[in-house]
């Protein structure tokens, strides 16, 4: 197990068996679910996230194109505020105190065991990266008001 700190926060991570996890996943939670809000955030996924977070998330061995999890909150000004997370195989040893941040983007980490069961096998311990930032609208259609 590999392990990380981040601020106040301590995670413990089994790389390997979170990438074969990951190669099982066809697509992320936004391609799956289809609707015009997911659909939103994986036509900007690419640049959704500061590099900062993808680098954490590729040291962890998650995929950034596979999201366990993506949400839309609702507007905030000229964006909309989106949730989601990312599992991996492994364990929170310190939650922390308070969220991180890069740029405009706050993560924390949880135990997994409240949330969905995700669509690949991370072994027995199994944790996430939750994350909140705000994106602009893309698409040419736009949701109901
Ligand atoms: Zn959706």
């Amino acid at each position: 197990m590999g392990e990380i700190q981040v601020g106040d926060k301590v995670i413990r991570f089994d790389r390997s068996l979170t990438k074969i996890a990951y190669s099982a996943v066809p697509v992320g939670d936004a391609e799956r679910c289809g609707c015009l809000y997911c659909l939103n955030f994986a036509a900007q996924r690419s640049s959704a996230y500061p590099s900062d977070f993808i680098s954490l998330l590729q040291k962890i061995g998650i995929d950034p194109d596979k999201e366990g999890e993506v949400y839309e909150v609702g507007p905030d000004g000229d964006r909309r505020i989106y949730g989601g997370w990312f599992y991996f195989a492994g364990e929170v040893a310190k939650a922390g105190e308070r969220n991180s941040t890069f740029a405009n983007l706050e993560f924390w980490f949880v135990d997994a065991t409240r949330l969905p069961k995700p669509a690949g096998d991370f072994g027995d311990k199994v944790a996430a990266v939750e994350f909140i930032t705000g994106l602009p609208w893309v698409l040419s259609d736009q949701p109901e008001p």
